[in-house]
């Protein structure tokens, strides 16, 4: 049974993502279905903010967020290392902890240091760092959710881009972008004051949080009309 806890990393959750959804992903569906199914769940996600529906909010993002690791996975892409590498503690644009860049006004992207004695290990410690460098009370639910509908976007550019040239620096543009989609990610979480790793392990304590087998036996169809 895979499941997830509340020491459980990012890295652990994109593996248990390729225990559950690896065998299904790779029958079913492509790079551009799960890409589609990443920004078709955060959008329902936007909706859940627009109505002040939290709950609906929550677990949209967390489907988006399950399909989002779906495709790091297929591109061999370790998304909590590159999360850590550009925000290392510190902003990755100002390289300052908490952030300065609108105080600031800062011009050009300054250069983060790493220091992995800083590192978290935990998704809570990871969503616990985010709040401390990007304060929720210093912007509004809405912005944070414009902020990560941006991320988004420029993520599926980048994804546009890399599929269509299958060149390195755009490949190198894609695990960027998806580090500032995992960024923002937290960022909504932590404007919905909604603790991640609760809601992770409320719904994936026994393989998918649908039909709670591993791999997933959700059908296609299922999963094209799924509700939520
Ligand atoms: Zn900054
Ligand atoms: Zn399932």
């Amino acid at each position: 049974m895979a499941s997830i806890k509340s020491d459980t990393s990012i890295k652990e959750y994109q593996d248990f993502i390729q225990e559950v959804y690896g065998l299904p992903n790779d029958r079913y569906f492509d790079m551009s279905n799960m890409l589609n199914n990443v920004n078709r769940f955060a959008m329902r996600g936007m909706k859940g903010i627009r109505k002040n529906d939290k709950e609906k909010a929550t677990n949209n993002f967390i489907i988006s967020s399950s399909w989002f690791l779906s495709i790091m996975n297929q591109l061999h892409v370790d998304v909590e290392q590159e999360t850590w590498e550009r925000f290392p503690f510190m902003c990755s644009y100002c390289a300052s902890c908490p952030c300065v860049c609108k105080e600031k006004k800062v011009e050009k992207r300054q250069k983060v240091i790493i220091d992995e004695t800083k590192r978290p290990k935990t998704i809570q410690e990871f969503q616990d760092m985010f709040r401390v460098l990007y304060h929720p009370e210093g912007r509004t639910l809405a912005d944070a959710g414009i902020h990560l509908a941006e991320e988004l976007g420029e993520f599926s550019e980048s994804m546009f881009k890399y599929r269509g040239s299958h060149n390195a620096d755009e490949f190198q543009k894609v695990t960027l972008e998806a580090a500032d989609v995992i960024s923002c990610l937290m960022g909504v979480f932590n404007s919905l004051d909604v603790n991640l790793i609760e809601e992770l392990s409320e719904r994936f304590y026994n393989n998918c949080h649908v039909c709670h087998k591993a791999p997933c036996s959700c059908s296609f169809i299922f999963v094209t009309e799924f509700k939520s």
